[in-house]
């Protein structure tokens, strides 16, 4: 089953109101395969989501970078799936690295909040991902499926989900995987999922990589077979973001 390439920018914690104009004004006028062939999400600050929604080509959606585990209340500082939604923001963030690490999101507590977004309608990029010393240690497939195990023991429909397989120590670092590591990786979880979940789901989920990637790394990466797309996080603040997307061809 052919599934469609995902590539996905997270600007993280970056930008101001001018920089986010010239960003968008950039992907505005990029030349990029059309929507059949390449699914292209963008990802701003929770502050700029409604200006980028207001003024993005239609052909690209836009994501939220977290949305709180459950119905909104008193959770200061949160915000939402039913206010993503309320804004019509399609897709979700969840289980990035650095809040996994800086903000001590557990599997579980991860694992709700895909569980949670989806029931309210949002389309869910859920990160996974091993650190330098878990890969060392031979640890990556194991990790990899406890993050995936615990998401898949919370939900049934894996269809608005797309797995972003980023390993830690190659988040920010300059450090990519190389082609057969990310091989690897998405040919083990795809057959988990065949294993654990079910192969309807294994088939059509795609599982993208997130880590380094640049305009000098897509066009190899993407030729993977098991590698579906792309999670972007320093690249997609840059012109070469272009040719990342372009890399679906
Ligand atoms: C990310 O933050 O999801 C990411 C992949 O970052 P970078 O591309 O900068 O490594």
């Amino acid at each position: 089953m052919a599934r469609k390439f995902f590539v996905g920018g997270n600007w993280k914690c970056n930008g101001t109101v001018a920089e986010v104009n010239k960003i968008v004004k950039l992907l505005n006028e990029a030349d990029v395969p059309s929507e059949d062939v390449v699914e292209v999400v963008i990802s701003p600050p929770f502050v700029f989501l409604p200006q980028v929604k207001a003024v993005l080509r239609s052909d690209f959606a836009v994501a939220a970078q977290n949305a709180w585990v459950r119905k909104g209340g008193a959770y200061t500082g949160e915000i939402s799936a039913e206010m993503l939604i309320n804004l019509e923001i399609p897709w979700v963030i969840l289980g990035h690295s650095e809040r996994r690490a800086l903000l001590k999101e557990s599997n579980e507590f991860v694992a709700d909040k895909v569980a949670y977004a989806l029931s309210q309608g949002l389309k869910v990029i859920a990160c996974i991902g091993e650190t330098l010393e878990q890969r060392g240690a031979g640890e990556t497939l194991n990790v990899v499926s406890e993050q995936t195990k615990a998401i898949a023991e919370k939900i049934k429909d894996w269809s608005n989900v797309v797995l972003a397989y980023e390993p830690v120590w190659a988040i920010g670092t300059g450090k990519v995987a190389t082609p057969v590591q990310a091989q690897e990786v998405h040919a083990d979880l795809r057959s988990w999922l065949a294993t654990n979940v079910s192969s309807d789901v294994a088939e059509p989920v795609r599982i993208i990589y997130g880590g380094s990637v640049n305009a000098g790394n897509c066009v190899e990466l993407a030729g993977q077979p098991d590698v579906d797309g792309f999670l972007v996080g320093g690249a997609s603040l840059k012109a070469e973001f272009v040719d990342i997307i372009r890399s679906a061809l």
